[in-house]
Order: C-alpha cells, then sequence, then structure tokens
C-alpha cells in the first residue's frame, strides 16, 4: 500500500507573488485528489529562494486558497499548524543530507564559473566533460562545503554538484547543483544562512520528510524526474525516509499541463512588472489573472473549480479560452446573483400624467430562478431614469422599447407611451416625455393588448449614483507574448477599464463589498471590496449577460 494508506499530496508555492489562475489549477489539483482519496493536502510555502519572498505574499497565498474553498490538513509543521510548513524550516536536514552525500561520494564542491559549467556539461548528443573537481577527496569536498556555508566565498565561487553521470542524455543528470552560495538574508531565518539548496535538490526532500506519497507538478519537471527519484533514493539509503503505519512513504512525482489562457500572461515576474508599472492598480486589479483580482472582479470560488474541472487534468499542453472561465462565472451567478435595477447610461424620462406628490412600490423577485430569495420593493414615481440605448427617437426595424408613438412596459410598474423628447444644445437627448396607460399598473394592459418590449428604470426621486467599472479583457491579442516578454506591453487593451456615473434602485446603497448581482438587462456586477462604500456603492462588471460562447 502506498505510504501507508493515506494519500497525502502538497501544494508548494513560492511566496514570491500572488496566486494566479495557473495556481488555482493546481491548488484544485493537489488539494481535489487528497479530497478524492479522503487523504491529506499540505501547504508547502516553498522559500528556499530568498531573493523575493515576503510575508505579505505568504498571507495571501494562505487567503486565497482558503477562499477557493480548500484547508491544508495532516502533521503540523514547526509553526504547529496542522498540515502547514515552510520549505526554509527544512534547511538544517538538507544541510546534513548534502553532507551525507559528501561522506559517502555522492556530491563534491565544484568552482568552475557559470559558463565552464554549462559548457561541460555540454549537449544530449554527446557526453559531457567531467569537472576538474569531481574526483575531489570527501575530506576535502567537506572542508569546502563547511566553509561554503560560513561565507568565506562569494556568490557563484563554489557551488556543491551530485556525482551523478555526466554522459546521461538526460542533461538534467549531468552532475546537477545541489547547492549555491548566495549571500542574500531569508525573508524568515535572515542571514543565517548563505548557502541555499536548489529547487531538485529541496523539492524531493521536501515531500520526503512531510510523508508525501503524490508529487504533483507540471509537464516541465517530467525531465527532472530521474534526478527527483534520485534523491528519494539517496535518502533511503541514508535511513531519512518517514514511515506511516509502518510503511516507508516513498513519494512519486507525477505531471499535468499547466493551464495556459489566450489573451492574458501569467507568469509572476511579467504580473509584478505591470504593478510596478502602474499599468493596473495592483495584484488584485479586477482585470489581473490572479485570485484576489478574480475575486475582486466578482468570480467566485466555486466558478473558478468548475472552470479547473472544465479543463481537465492532462499531459497535453493546451490554451483554455478566458470565455469557458466567464461562462461557468454566469452559470454560478445566473442562479445565486441577486437581481437589482441599475441604469449606467442614464436618460430621464417625464411621465407627464403621474402626479409629481405621488409615489408607489412596485414588488419585483430578488431573484426569478430561487423563489426563496423573497421579493423587494422598488419605489416609482414621476420622473424615472433609463438606459439611453433603450430609447430611440426614430426606431429602427424591430426596435421594440422606448421611441415616440410606441409603448414599452416599465418593468413591473406600469405601461408607458412616449409623446416627445426635448434635446439639449449639442444634439443629443435631454428628457423624454410621455403617458402612463392608468389601467395598466403592474405592467400589464386592462384590455389584453400585447406590448412587446419591456426595459428597466430607476425612480429619480429615491435612486443613488453609484461608480460602475466596466472591465474587458486586458489584452488584445490573443497571445500577448508572441513577440517575447519584452513587448507584451503593447498589447494592453486601451479599453479595458471605463467608469461611468449610474442610477442604481436605493436598495444597492448598501450594498456589502464582494456582494453579488445581476443587474437587469446589463450583467453581473459585483459591489467593490475596497471601495464601495454605504450611501456610496462602487460596483464591477464581472460580465456581461450573455456571450457566444458554448462549451464543448
Ligand atoms: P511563475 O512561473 O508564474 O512564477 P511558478 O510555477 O514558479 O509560477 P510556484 O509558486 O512555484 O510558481 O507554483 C506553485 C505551484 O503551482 C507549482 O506546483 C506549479 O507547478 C503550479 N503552477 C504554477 N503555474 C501553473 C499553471 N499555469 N498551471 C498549473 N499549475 C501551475
Ligand atoms: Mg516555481
Amino acid at each position: 500500500m502506498v505510504g501507508g494508506g493515506v494519500v497525502v499530496t502538497r501544494f508548494p508555492p513560492e511566496p514570491n507573488g500572488y496566486l494566479h489562475i495557473g495556481h488555482a489549477k493546481a491548488v484544485c489539483v493537489d488539494f481535489g485528489m487528497a479530497q478524492l482519496f479522503g487523504g491529506e493536502c499540505h501547504l508547502r510555502l516553498d522559500d528556499t529562494n530568498p531573493t523575493k519572498e515576503s510575508d505579505e505574499y505568504a498571507e495571501n497565498i494562505k487567503r486565497d486558497i482558503n477562499w477557493l474553498g480548500f484547508q491544508w490538513s495532516g502533521r503540523p509543521g514547526e509553526s504547529g499548524e496542522p498540515g502547514f510548513y515552510n520549505a526554509s524550516d527544512m534547511f538544517d536536514k538538507m544541510y546534513a543530507i548534502a553532507e551525507e552525500l559528501i561522506s559517502r561520494g555522492q556530491a563534491y564542491c565544484c568552482n568552475l564559473t557559470q559558463e565552464e559549467w554549462k559548457a561541460y556539461r555540454g549537449v544530449p548528443e554527446r557526453p559531457g566533460t567531467p569537472s576538474p573537481s569531481r574526483d575531489t577527496d570527501p575530506d576535502r569536498n567537506m572542508q569546502i562545503f563547511h566553509e561554503m556555508r560560513a561565507g568565506k566565498y562569494a556568490d557563484g565561487e563554489w557551488c556543491l554538484r551530485a556525482k551523478i553521470d555526466m554522459a546521461s542524455p538526460n542533461i538534467h543528470f549531468r552532475d546537477p547543483v545541489l547547492y549555491r552560495i548566495r549571500h542574500v538574508p531569508h525573508y524568515h531565518l535572515k542571514d543565517r544562512w548563505c548557502v541555499y539548496p536548489m529547487y531538485d535538490f529541496a523539492h524531493p526532500i521536501e515531500d520526503a520528510l512531510e510523508g508525501v506519497t503524490h508529487s504533483m507538478c507540471t509537464l516541465e519537471f517530467e525531465v527532472h524526474r530521474p534526478l527527483y527519484d534520485w534523491v528519494i533514493a539517496r535518502m533511503a539509503e541514508q535511513g531519512e525516509l518517514v514511515t506511516r503505519n509502518g510503511a516507508l512513504v516513498r513519494p512519486q512525482q507525477r505531471e499535468f499541463a499547466r493551464l495556459n489562457l489566450t489573451y492574458t500572461v501569467m507568469s509572476k515576474r511579467l504580473l509584478l512588472q505591470m504593478v510596478n508599472e502602474k499599468v493596473v492598480a495592483g495584484w488584485d486589479d479586477p482585470r489581473m489573472p490572479t485570485v484576489c483580482g478574480m475575486r475582486r472582479r466578482g468570480y467566485t470560488p466555486g466558478a473558478i473549480r468548475e472552470f479547473c474541472e472544465r479543463i481537465g487534468v492532462s499531459k497535453v499542453e493546451s490554451e483554455s479560452d478566458p470565455a469557458l472561465l466567464e461562462w461557468c462565472v454566469r452559470e454560478e451567478l445566473n442562479r445565486t446573483a441577486t437581481r437589482r435595477m441599475a441604469v449606467l447610461d442614464p436618460v430621464k424620462v417625464v411621465i407627464d400624467n403621474w402626479d409629481a406628490a405621488e409615489s408607489r412600490l412596485v414588488e419585483l423577485p430578488n431573484n426569478p430562478t430561487d423563489a426563496a430569495a423573497g421579493v423587494r420593493q422598488v419605489p416609482f414615481g414621476r420622473e424615472i431614469w433609463i438606459d439611453r440605448a433603450d430609447f430611440m427617437e426614430v426606431p429602427e426595424k424591430k426596435f421594440f422599447r422606448m421611441a415616440p408613438g410606441q409603448e414599452v412596459r416599465l418593468r413591473g410598474a406600469c405601461i408607458f407611451k412616449c409623446t416627445r423628447c426635448v434635446k439639449d444644445a449639442s444634439g443629443a437627448v435631454a428628457e423624454i416625455h410621455g403617458t402612463w396607460d392608468e389601467a395598466s399598473w403592474g405592467g400589464n394592459a386592462a384590455d389584453g393588448r400585447k406590448v412587446k418590449g419591456t426595459i428597466h428604470w430607476v425612480d429619480c426621486a429615491t435612486g443613488v449614483k453609484a461608480e460602475v467599472r466596466l472591465y474587458d479583457r486586458l489584452f488584445t491579442e490573443k497571445d500577448p507574448l508572441k513577440d517575447g516578454s519584452d513587448g507584451f506591453l503593447k498589447y494592453l487593451n486601451p479599453d479595458s477599464l471605463r467608469t461611468v456615473t449610474a442610477y442604481v434602485e436605493p436598495a444597492l446603497a448598501e450594498a456589502k463589498a464582494l456582494e453579488h448581482f445581476q443587474f437587469e438587462r446589463t450583467g453581473y456586477f459585483v459591489a467593490d471590496e475596497h471601495d464601495s462604500k454605504p450611501g456610496a456603492p462602487v460596483f464591477n462588471r464581472t460580465c456581461t449577460l450573455k456571450d457566444s460562447y458554448k462549451p464543448a
């Protein structure tokens, strides 16, 4: 039985940025697999590269995983928190394992420069050239390794390499570097270390020490797998594998295709560049493919999980369309979002035969797909706002909304017939006038005559002003990196954010941060996480109502 009968996986982010949709995919695979088999998934901060890591990133990674609906579990790490580990907590052990490799003649110190090292390593077709230090005796290697750790050498002056096979067709097997010198303080351990383990050495050790059974990673690590197994085999020789229920736990690496999205860049380096250059408002800008950006945009954890489920786990590299993610978001919000009326591009309508002092309440369902969501009362009066696009002075064929001489239903209220419009100096429609059919309260004609168009509205006397941010995709180019990573900013969509002042029905004044709504006939919106305030709401457009996209 594998690892004592319990499936243990891990999600190993490096705390050097915020999680993005690609990480969300890995989170779903790692935590999802543990769930499926009733096992455990650890959260391990892979903080072996000290240069760019920070607590801010670490905290937000935790928050985002929880928000996605997952919780790490398992034996507690150093901090005492169940299932939570820092790779840096294992540095002493890694160092000891490296010393043991040196003692056994399985690793040696090498002082080739980076360029020499590459040249000696060679190409897959021909054997490489051994380093002049390859056969140094273990005692001398141990002395140099200790001096490396003691800070005697500069970055790059020496490194520790595994002694494996300089003729292997797999380049990663040609005496890979295990430790390098970096005189950089670690974000937690400060200047305790000036040598740091390489990923290929650290990762299998971390997995083994934690008792991970299945180490899932992206396909580019497939060629590293023999090295992963080599490290595990050496740990077995050294008696460093842990046991569970009496069985040795021998971790296995398995690979799956990474998630790629069109019209998106996902490398943390490029996302950070956009943040630093203020192309976006931060890591959580609603246009960012980050988990926090998607949250602020109004995407839901369920929709993101559904998206990851639909694209599936595969060994074949492919690109996914962000329209599929949007489709998943729409599917969920259609079921769950509260309906409200909002007018994003307002023009005033005056009902000339309605008493200016009279206000009535219109009862509307909060969610027609969910009776349990109840109803709300929306005030209606003589002056209302409608969307400019719902009026045409000279209606086109099949335009059944508001136009002079034409009847239209004001949603839930009554039937209205436009008589005329007033224009401003520029020729734009400034005000629309008309009358209501006093026998149509509720929206239907007493004589049963049909009215084709129904439009939404907001009462001028009680409607609330709101800032509404209309987001669109951040890049206009399917592959923003098609000219390499230097030029990707030239493919930014200049219209990815448009801010408008809207009028919304009174109930929206008190919208809570991250509350989801469907603005009727307009789209899905969310109250902004940071900027929306009681009485002064701010909404972000999550997505429009419809899209031609149909998933396969
Ligand atoms: P980046 O290249 O953006 O910096 P990374 O892979 O270096 O990303 P890590 O923090 O090391 O970032 O990633 C944590 C985990 O998430 C790893 O197991 C990695 O394989 C996985 N991961 C990262 N990007 C993707 C992706 N696009 N699709 C699926 N999994 C991913
Ligand atoms: Mg990485």
